[in-house]
């Protein structure tokens, strides 16, 4: 059996998107995977239950909001009640630091072996890539993940994070990484891997998890997941680290009470995740199983940036997935294509304000701004205007191309001169309605993307004006 290893981590790409998009759009593995990918209906039907859905995310925004006005009060709380609980708790302000602590725990315990529960924040800080280059090995524990490790590549989804391979895939992965028979039945498949990582559960000195929520009252970590990975990695070995955003604290129970109702729905359409696990300290004199050793890190990297700005909303996300499921966007190009860790409507707006906004140029125009992402995030984060106040902030500092820039503000000039502006969309009505369409000489837009691969319709003579006017007046 080969190690897995972490190639696939992936250095600050975004300023490709297009690139990337247009690849992935060209790329009839990837369609077929997005075709057969249909989580947005899953929710849905995981929703149907739910009679008093917008009394509960109005709460539970508002619980996020809390959360974050009150964020220095909720972190040291939580690090009070953790360490009274025997948790080693560890700040780290950007993701080197993270990293290194995390080095150095696994250094001072003689650590050769790390197995790994789901994490988006070290996927940020690309933690394998570290870890191995401090001599250890490394093996992913979620089924998706693991996938993708073997692979050499990164998640596309946060929450399935190998949505974009075919289970003919995963088969030559595990016949060429396991030297076993080529399968591809799903069940098969999930056995196969079970088994390769119960040995790797059974041997791991150190367990490395993320945390969706941190509990301020209690100085608890919870972790939820559909795979009991995270149970294994969080008591199989000796020494178990969380490492988490400072955003994910919530201040109760009760609190997590509330979103744990919307979380799995939003995510799968399932009314509870398999497996809701509260971790409050190390194994204790009378514990039957726990580990040695339990150290939280919390990890800003970017995030303390966005309090109090017009940004803040972004941070009440609960990493649902449910804003990339329904992205028309995300579901025709895939995740990779985003170029770093988060993808979808949500990475659209945190990849550029933790990146940079230079790094990310055509993020915050990834979208059609149709508001789906809007109607089903469970903690109402006005994500399209999210993205506009991104595009704003682009125009400001002049990183838009020139010629975008120039239309944009010969479009504000007209848009603030009313008789002015009626007259020149009359004008191009009619022009429109004469020279466009298909077999005429307007049936492309320079230097728009969209007319490439479509002609430019014909309008109808009328600007939306005259067309609202007589519709009104009939
Ligand atoms: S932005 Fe909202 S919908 Fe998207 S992942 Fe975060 S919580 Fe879920």
């Amino acid at each position: 059996m080969s190690t897995p290893s972490s190639a696939g981590t992936r250095p600050h790409s975004t300023i490709s998107f297009k690139d990337r998009a247009h690849d992935r759009l060209n790329d009839a593995k990837v369609q077929r995977a997005m075709r057969n990918f249909n989580l947005a209906g899953a929710r849905t039907r995981g929703m149907l239950d739910m009679e008093n859905l917008e009394d509960i995310r109005t709460s539970a925004a508002a619980i996020r909001d809390r959360s974050l006005e009150m964020l220095d009060v909720w972190l040291e709380r939580f690090e009070k009640e953790a360490t009274r609980r025997g948790v080693t708790v560890h700040w780290a302000e950007t993701h080197e630091d993270a990293n290194r602590i995390i080095v150095d725990i696994a250094r001072a315990n003689d650590v050769k072996k790390v197995i790994k529960s789901k994490s988006m924040v070290s996927e940020e800080s690309h933690l394998n890539g570290a870890l191995e280059s401090a001599g250890m090995k490394v093996v992913e524990t979620d089924l998706g993940e693991y996938i993708v490790q073997l692979a050499g590549e990164t998640p596309s989804h946060i929450i399935a994070p190998a949505i974009h391979k075919s289970r003919e895939d995963v088969g030559d992965l595990f016949h060429e990484h396991h030297k076993t028979p080529r399968k591809t039945d799903p069940a098969e498949l999930t056995m196969e891997a079970r088994k390769f990582l119960r040995e790797h559960f059974l041997s791991a000195d150190m367990g490395i998890t993320g945390g969706n929520f941190l509990i301020a009252d209690t100085g608890s970590l919870v972790l939820v997941t559909n795979e009991g990975n995270g149970r294994m990695t969080t008591t199989m070995p000796r020494i178990h680290v969380a490492i988490t955003g400072i955003e994910k604290v919530l201040g109760t129970m009760e609190d997590l009470s509330c979103i744990l109702r919307l979380l799995t729905r939003s995510a799968t359409g399932q009314p509870i995740s398999n497996y809701i696990t509260i971790n409050t300290g190390p194994k204790a004199e009378g514990d039957a199983d726990g580990p040695e050793q339990m150290h939280v890190v919390i990890v800003d990297a970017g995030r303390a940036r966005l309090l109090g700005t017009d940004m803040q909303e972004a941070l009440r996300c609960i990493r649902c997935g449910a804003c990339m499921n329904h992205c028309p966007v995300y579901q025709n190009i895939g995740g990779h294509a985003y170029g770093w860790v988060y993808p979808g409507p949500i990475g659209s707006v945190l990849t550029p304000n933790y990146i940079g906004l230079e790094k990310a140029l055509d993020l915050p125009n990834a979208a059609t701004l149709c508001n789906q992402c809007g109607v089903v995030c469970p903690v109402k984060i006005p994500l399209p205007d999210l993205m506009r106040k991104l595009r704003e902030k682009q125009l400001d500092r002049g990183l838009r191309p020139w010629k975008e820039r120039a239309a944009i503000r010969m479009w504000a000039w007209a848009a603030q001169r009313p008789a002015m502006y009626a007259l020149l969309t009359r004008i191009a009505a009619r022009v429109g309605r004469t020279a466009g369409g298909a077999d005429r000489t307007i049936h492309k837009l320079p230097g728009n993307g969209w007319t490439e691969g479509r002609d430019l319709p014909a309008p109808s003579g009328k600007t939306f004006r005259e067309l609202y006017a007589s519709r009104t007046r009939k």
